[in-house]
């Protein structure tokens, strides 16, 4: 007999003095490398996911949501694409949406969410933090966002501006779980501190107002990178290729290869959104890229 129950979509390290814990909201089928990755080499494209035993045919994204609890507050990062009938599952498939869920079996009530970091407004990040009726998924959470992110967002002039379909829903929705907030919002800039130890880092280019966050306890630090890089192989072996969803591409390459730097020359730890559950590793130098070192988990409870 096989057991039809499924396996748990989180997982939990110990990062210094923080506890971390990571939870799924599940999978982003994105279809054909080609289209994810027009700037690329397209046999070049093809060689390397074909030599990492990677279809060429669908890229499948994870969504991991990073929990850290400093002993003084509780801080999400990125929210996955969220329940909404209309923003939500109906838009990213069935496979989607399970952030909360997870938490819970996790031990974790999103009312102990005392902060929402996120690194940008894009559906995926941002959509998970309404239901269908405004209402907030995380009552007790302040939100945190860049000041740019915000406004660009927010903004619905945009969305009339914009093509019928994700391009008018991308600002609609982020305008529904973004504004849900705005009496516990608070907009940061580069260098500013979410709480002690854990710092924004201004990296625009995915989007207009991206950030990254520094993350450091016990002389142990890692940076949670959200959408500067989404692929394993593909944008640390090839910085310089465009991912479809880049707003400036040249801006977005810069960044990665900054950030890379930053993370290799302090040997710091990843956490990295879209990257293979639980998203957590090294970056190792490789010719004139990086390859990806994917941290041990360990099995006993960090606490
Ligand atoms: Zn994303």
């Amino acid at each position: 007999m096989t057991p039809r129950n499924l396996p748990p979509g989180w997982t939990r390290f110990r990062h210094g003095d923080f506890v971390c814990t990571v939870v799924s909201d599940g999978l982003l089928e994105m279809g054909p490398a080609r289209d994810n990755f027009p700037s690329a080499d397209q046999a070049e494209l093809d060689g390397l996911l074909t030599a990492n035993y990677l279809p060429v045919d669908n890229v499948r994204l994870n969504q991991n949501l990073l929990i850290v609890d400093t002993a003084d507050k509780t801080v999400l990062f990125d929210t996955g694409v969220g329940i909404n009938a209309e923003f939500g599952r109906a838009t990213f498939g069935p496979g989607t949406g399970r952030a909360i869920p997870n938490m819970r079996a996790a031990g974790i009530d999103p009312g102990d969410i005392d902060i929402v970091a996120l690194t940008h407004g894009h559906p995926d990040h941002c959509w998970g933090l309404v239901d269908d009726d405004d209402n907030k998924l995380y009552p007790n959470a302040e939100l945190v966002i860049s000041a740019s992110e915000f406004a660009y967002w927010t903004d619905l002039s945009r969305a009339d501006a914009a093509p019928e379909g994700l391009g008018k829903d991308q600002f609609r929705g982020a305008h529904k779980n973004l504004m849900a907030y705005r009496d516990r919002l608070r907009l940061l800039d580069d260098g500013d501190e979410v709480v002690s130890g854990i710092t924004a880092i201004a990296t625009p280019g995915h989007s207009p107002g991206h950030l990254v966050y520094r993350i450091a306890s016990g002389g142990e630090a890692m940076i949670c990178w959200g959408d500067l890089c989404h692929h394993q192989v593909l944008l640390l072996k090839r910085p310089q290729w465009r991912f479809v969803f880049d707003d400036d591409p040249t801006a977005a390459t810069r960044q990665r290869i900054r950030i890379y730097d930053l993370v290799d020359t302090g040997r710091l730890g990843v956490f990295a959104y879209h990257f293979p559950f639980p998203g957590l590793g090294h970056l190792v130098r490789d010719g004139d890229g990086y390859s990806w070192v994917p941290a041990e988990l360990e099995l006993a409870d960090p606490r």
